[in-house]
């Protein structure tokens, strides 16, 4: 690493490389974040039905998943929409986990909640609306479970780094960086997905790195380029939103990937993954 970075980030002295400092590997079930393998992420914005999970959830893992998405508690931006299943959301996620031996992610959004949320979960996601909730992050990071953390909408990647390293701070080095796009002037896409900031973190962090195209596109469409933009540049995972059916789903239709498309973005990730000498995990033959 360029020693310079050192000063720039020297707030989060921990998250940097350094000499004689591994890289992080996070552990959770029998998946390794971090190491060799491109781990993926997917499953449904919000945990909505017991059929639209776990319908889900064994599709991603046919496609090659490893860890399974779903929010219980969502954060929304109108309190008319739909706020999640809460502890029922979480029992699903389990049964799911039960069902298909994925590892479970999901976000937890109030101290209240982390006891709670981190008996089900396998990673606890710290949400882009939440990242600099320095009293939620202690909870979390207390807790022992890995830990991803959103980037804020807003923040730049020193404002990012310090969360992390709160997290460090707190006794906890299992944590994931999550690239999710950021606010910018521009309108034509919910966010800017930076991949700057994926390629930035990579050489600077000994932290696992995971894209989130969805979020940072907002538009199914543009979740396949950018993906493999993503693989290309070192990320070490992908977030993905999927559901049986985008048109129906009681938040980020719009971005989520219908399941024959998850597949499409699976075939095209791996191709890019073997380019650069990621493994994957395989594709399950359906039966
Ligand atoms: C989500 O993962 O569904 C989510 C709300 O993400 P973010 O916090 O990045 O907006
Ligand atoms: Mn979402």
């Amino acid at each position: 690493m360029r020693e310079s970075w050192h000063d720039f980030f020297a707030e989060s002295p921990d998250v940097l490389k350094a000499d004689g400092r591994q890289q992080t590997v996070v552990r959770v079930l029998d998946v390794e974040i971090g190491a060799d393998e491109f781990v993926t992420m997917a499953g449904p914005c919000s945990v909505e039905t017991e059929a639209q999970l776990l319908a889900t959830a064994h599709h991603v893992l046919r496609g090659g998943a490893r860890i399974l998405r779903g929010g219980a508690f969502k954060p929304r931006s109108s309190p008319y929409s739909f706020q999640g299943l809460g502890l029922d959301g979480l029992k699903l996620l389990a049964r799911a986990r039960q069902e298909t031996g994925l590892a479970i992610v999901t976000e937890v959004m109030s101290e209240d909640h982390v006891p709670m949320v981190a008996e089900y979960a396998d990673i606890l996601q710290i949400g882009s609306r939440n990242m600099e909730n320095f009293t939620l992050l202690e909870a979390a990071a207390r807790s022992g479970r890995p830990i991803l953390l959103k980037r804020g909408m807003v923040a730049t990647v020193a404002d990012f780094l310090r969360s992390a390293q709160c997290v460090l701070a707190n006794g906890n080095p299992n944590v994931i960086l999550c690239e999710r796009g950021i606010r910018t002037f521009e309108t034509a896409t919910r966010n800017t997905f930076d991949v700057t900031a994926i390629a930035l973190l990579k050489q600077i962090s000994h932290l696992p790195v995971i894209a989130d195209p969805s979020h940072g596109t907002g538009k199914w469409y543009l979740i396949e380029p950018l993906a493999k933009a993503s693989v290309a540049c070192g990320a070490d995972g992908l977030i993905i939103e999927v559901h049986p059916s985008p048109d129906h789903a009681l938040s980020d239709g719009p971005q989520s990937l219908t399941f024959d498309n998850f597949q499409k973005l699976m075939d095209q990730v791996r191709r890019v993954a073997d380019a650069v000498g990621r493994e994957m995990a395989p594709e399950l033959v359906a039966g």
